[in-house]
């Protein structure tokens, strides 16, 4: 990152506000548009086009009531929401960084299983 100081915190005047108030689910870490001023209760959610012709909803969100982790008391997403448990990102990580371990092999003298 050195020499990339400062490249942060260029703020474009003429972006729109709501590209800029998203939040980070606490689960999954996707980023979520929330509707400005409502303190993250309500989320935007982009409208899926049907096919590529349905060209009019581009652009276009559904207000959605946000979604809240009372576990790890972080702002989830709908889809984390709709699974109905706490998985922070910490903890995924940590899944996958544990390796299971094999339980250990007990062996006699002549290399045969004991059990
Ligand atoms: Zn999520
Ligand atoms: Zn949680």
């Amino acid at each position: 990152m050195a020499g990339h100081r400062g490249y942060l915190s260029i703020v474009d005047p003429d972006k729109p506000l709501f590209e800029r108030s998203t939040i980070t689910c606490g689960h999954c870490q996707k980023v979520v548009f929330v509707k400005p001023g409502t303190a993250s209760t309500v989320y935007l959610i982009p409208i899926r086009p049907k096919d590529e012709h349905d060209l009019v909803v581009i652009g276009q969100f559904i207000e959605e009531p946000g979604a809240f982790c009372r576990v790890c008391m972080r702002a989830i997403c709908l889809t984390c929401c709709d699974t109905g448990t706490c998985r922070t990102w910490e903890q995924m990580i940590e899944a996958m960084e544990q390796k299971p371990t094999p339980p250990p092999v007990l062996v006699d003298p002549s290399g045969r299983p004991l059990r």
